[in-house]
């Protein structure tokens, strides 16, 4: 149902929500808290700077605004608390003020520091009698305020809408779920904890089961009717070619590249995942893998996840098979319509034997001759539809992924239960390990002389931050505040250049251009380097408040550095030191760090900080859920055993995914 029909939401709104992918009714009711506020009142005494605590204050004079810079305010006003009279500050709420009267009461949420006697409020709420306690807090964009979220998502709620809920009745009456409407009230307005508990257990349940259901039928699918292509190859090429290698295969690269190659000589179609960490070398096995299948006489396609990537890819492939005679083009959405066509031209012609490009490739009328494999770059997000994606062609290749987010053994086979995995355990020898240190942020000069050492070497340095602009009382650094910060550091005499998400992205492609090409030192940046991208010569990663970030995130950006026989570090900036961040410094093998991870992890907090966001389901969380994935996993198996023979009837949710699942192949 279209987002308009919505009281108070017009085209303008709609734009906004548009930016937060939802568009219709349904989107918005299944667009998530990713954390809660409780207001419980707690004692001013209990207060220390680093717990919330939340109190009702009597407001006691008028609030005076500071405006610190662009996009940055400060309010003060003092209250009454308990009978005693403190401070509160709070940041970017000037809009707040005309509610603040004298002598109002309010509940402050926020850190207390006594020894200031200042309230560093984080919220004010006016409503003291408000239904619920616990507040919900949404990923947001300007102009949608979490009031508004709310409020809408809950006028939704109260629409006839059709519902899809994935879990069978029987196991909803097995394990006593909330009905999937309820659970969906009580997410965006929760009454209480324990009913909170309750619906996001249905919730992530629900979201696992059907995550599983889905792999396990696929896997299915595959074993029932699955036939792959005929081939024949010379293995003495490839032994050859092998020869004329600058490196010897690691012997981890040796069996992967054995696992695939019999894959595709096998009459059962390949569907191989290739797990193996940042700079283990699973570029040049899906290479190698593309030449096997050359040889045999099909065509091949590359795939990554940007445009960028794919150059590199083909810079590779030339380098190392320029002396052959395979003919390897790359085809980009950036190219003039001349070129492509041109490679369209040849594929269909059977004149080109590999093509490389991003994953829109097999999306755009790209007609092939004999395609015989697909390899799929960085395949790290588990969209289960993705991978089906592929197959929407008519076409039957071997595929091939490849993913640099090591997990566990067990949550591989899992997560990735319709495909047989091979694992790159070992990094090619002669790398060195990435010398790893958290600093606070005293220690601060420390690392900028060691930036400026790094450069005078010729070096380069990524150095990363949270966020893009300084959103609403944070007090965490954006990428501007620390261009500033490194500029006035070095006075403004080393080019420094910003990265992230809201440039355009041709703005994006040139400056990563020109840090590939070594004409800047220092890159600025959020999160979004690109993944796999690889310059030799950037030898240091500074990551500032480290502790925000997941394990998994902070292994994958210190993988961008430490690509070349050169002394590599990484700086995280962070003025504790937490267990978490010990595994960064004690270990470079990403197998290791991820099994900590998941044993750190624990059980998650409602209440805590975000979630990492290293993988994306919605609202589970396979850290924290692994006993309800491994339940999850077990339901749907026999689900599908008991169901398959007739289809799903009565089903109609399932029966539907039959019918698509069955067009995919
Ligand atoms: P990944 O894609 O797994 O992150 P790459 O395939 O990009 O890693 O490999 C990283 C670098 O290591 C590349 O420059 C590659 O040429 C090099 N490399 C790959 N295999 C070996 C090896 N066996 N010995 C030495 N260097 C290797
Ligand atoms: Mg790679």
């Amino acid at each position: 149902m279209d987002l308009q029909n919505l009281k108070g939401i017009g085209p303008k709104q709609s734009s906004l929500f548009h930016k937060l992918n939802i568009d219709t009714v349904e989107d918005l009711i299944n667009y998530y808290p990713f954390r809660y506020d409780e207001l419980k009142i707690t004692p001013l005494q209990d207060a220390n700077i680093s717990k919330n605590i939340c109190v009702v204050a009597t407001i006691l004079n008028d609030a005076k605004i500071s405006y610190i810079k662009r996009n940055f305010n400060r309010m003060m006003f003092q209250a009454e608390v308990e009978n005693k009279i403190i401070r509160v500050s709070i940041f970017n709420r000037a809009f707040m003020k005309q509610h603040l009267h004298i002598g109002r009461k309010v509940i402050l949420v926020g850190s207390y520091d006594e020894k200031k006697n200042i309230l560093t409020a984080s919220n004010i709420v006016f409503d003291l009698f408000s239904s619920s306690q616990i507040t919900p807090i949404y990923h947001k964009v300007a102009g949608i305020t979490d009031k508004k979220m709310q409020n809408y998502i809950l006028e939704g709620l109260k629409l006839p809408l059709e519902i899809d809920d994935y879990i069978p009745s029987y196991l909803v009456s097995q394990y006593e779920f909330l009905p999937k409407k309820e659970a969906l009230s009580l997410i965006h307005e929760p009454k209480d904890l324990s009913m909170l508990k309750k619906a996001r257990l249905r919730l992530i349940y629900e979201e696992l089961f059907w995550f599983m259901f889905q792999v396990n039928y696929l896997s299915y699918q595959r074993k029932e009717h699955n036939l792959g292509l005929k081939r024949d190859v010379d293995f003495h090429k490839i032994e050859e070619f092998l020869m004329t290698l600058p490196f010897a295969l690691t012997k981890d690269q040796k069996k992967a590249l054995e696992e695939i190659c019999h894959d595709l000589l096998s009459p059962q179609r390949m569907n191989r995942i290739l797990l193996g960490d940042v700079g283990s070398g699973k570029t040049i096995v899906a290479m190698l893998g593309l030449y096997f299948n050359y040889l045999s006489g099909y065509q091949g396609a590359f795939m990554a996840p940007t445009e960028l990537l794919a150059i590199q890819h083909a810079k590779v492939m030339e380098d190392f098979f320029g002396h052959t005679e395979i003919r390897v083009k790359l085809l980009l959405g950036s190219m003039s319509k001349r070129e492509k066509d041109g490679v369209i031209e040849g594929l269909k012609e059977g004149t080109v034997d590999i093509v490389i490009g991003t994953h829109a490739l097999l999306s755009e009328h790209v007609i092939f001759s004999n395609l015989g494999f697909v390899v799929t770059d960085e395949q790290h997000r588990f969209g289960v539809n993705q991978r089906g994606n592929l197959q929407n062609k008519g076409l039957k290749p071997d595929i091939l992924y490849l993913s640099a987010t090591p997990i566990p053994r067990t949550y591989a086979l899992m997560l990735y239960g319709d495909m047989d995995t091979s694992i790159i355990k070992t990094k090619p020898n002669g790398r060195k390990e990435i010398i790893t240190k958290v600093k606070g942020e005293k220690e601060l000069k420390e690392v900028l002389e060691h930036i400026l050492n790094e450069i005078k070497l010729g070096h380069q340095v990524y150095v990363v931050a949270p966020l893009i602009e300084g959103d609403e009382n944070s007090q965490l650094y954006d990428v501007y505040e620390l261009q500033e910060k490194f500029d006035m550091a070095f006075g403004h005499k080393i080019p420094i250049r910003l990265l992230h998400g809201k440039m355009k992205k041709q703005e994006k492609d040139a400056v990563m251009k020109d840090f590939q090409s070594g004409c800047i030192p220092i890159l600025i940046s959020t999160t979004v380097i690109e993944v796999g991208i690889d310059v030799k010569s950037a030898t240091m990663m500074v990551i500032f408040h480290a502790d925000h970030f997941g394990l998994a995130t902070l292994h994958q950006l210190r993988g961008r550095v430490g690509r070349s026989d050169l002394q590599s570090y990484c700086y995280l900036i962070c003025n504790h030191n937490t267990p978490r961040l010990k595994v960064m410094e004690e270990s470079n093998d990403g197998f290791y760090i991820s099994e900590k991870d998941f044993l750190l992890r624990g059980s998650g907090d409602l209440f805590g900080v975000e979630q990492s966001g290293d993988m994306t389901f919605q609202i589970a969380d396979i850290k924290r859920d692994v006993k309800i994935l491994e339940q999850a996993k077990k339901d749907s198996e026999v689900f599908l055993k008991q169901n398959i023979s007739s289809q799903f009837a009565g089903i109609p949710i399932y029966q539907n995914l039959w019918k698509k699942f069955d067009m995919i192949d």
